[in-house]
């Protein structure tokens, strides 16, 4: 049923603390930790506690939860310092956009010269 936790998801797991990671930040509804390949020197993961593939599946399916996820990148955008000068949101979508785990997430990617970045 969509939204509910899928057994062989990775951040499933990364939200019931099964897997372990570095989380930064946590509300009722999202949970937002470090990236373990980091490309830049803030590159932290923002995912919904719910289970949809993408943010599009996400967005038609639980549009409050959506909201949670971009509201929680500004805020990790800040906690970080990176408002400042700049960061970026990004969500991936599709294998052939790079997409490899696929439980809705945002990238969220400061602390460098993110120009270059499409
Ligand atoms: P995607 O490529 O799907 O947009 O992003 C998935 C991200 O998850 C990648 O940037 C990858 O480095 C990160 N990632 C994959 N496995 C793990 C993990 O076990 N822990 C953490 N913290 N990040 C992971």
């Amino acid at each position: 049923m969509a939204g509910e936790p899928q057994p062989d998801c990775l951040f499933c797991k990364i939200v019931t603390g099964e897997i372990p990671a570095t989380v930064v930040r946590e509300t009722d509804t999202t949970v937002a930790f470090r990236d373990i390949h980091p490309q830049a020197p803030t590159h932290v993961l923002v995912i919904p506690r719910v289970h949809y593939p993408d943010a599009a599946s996400l967005a038609a399916g639980d549009p409050a939860a959506t909201a949670d996820v971009l509201r929680e990148a500004g805020q990790v955008a800040a906690q970080e310092k990176v408002d400042g000068t700049g960061y970026r949101i990004v969500f991936n979508t599709g294998e052939g956009a790079g997409q490899t785990v696929f439980h809705a997430h945002a990238h969220v990617l400061g602390g460098r010269d993110l120009h270059r970045l499409i």
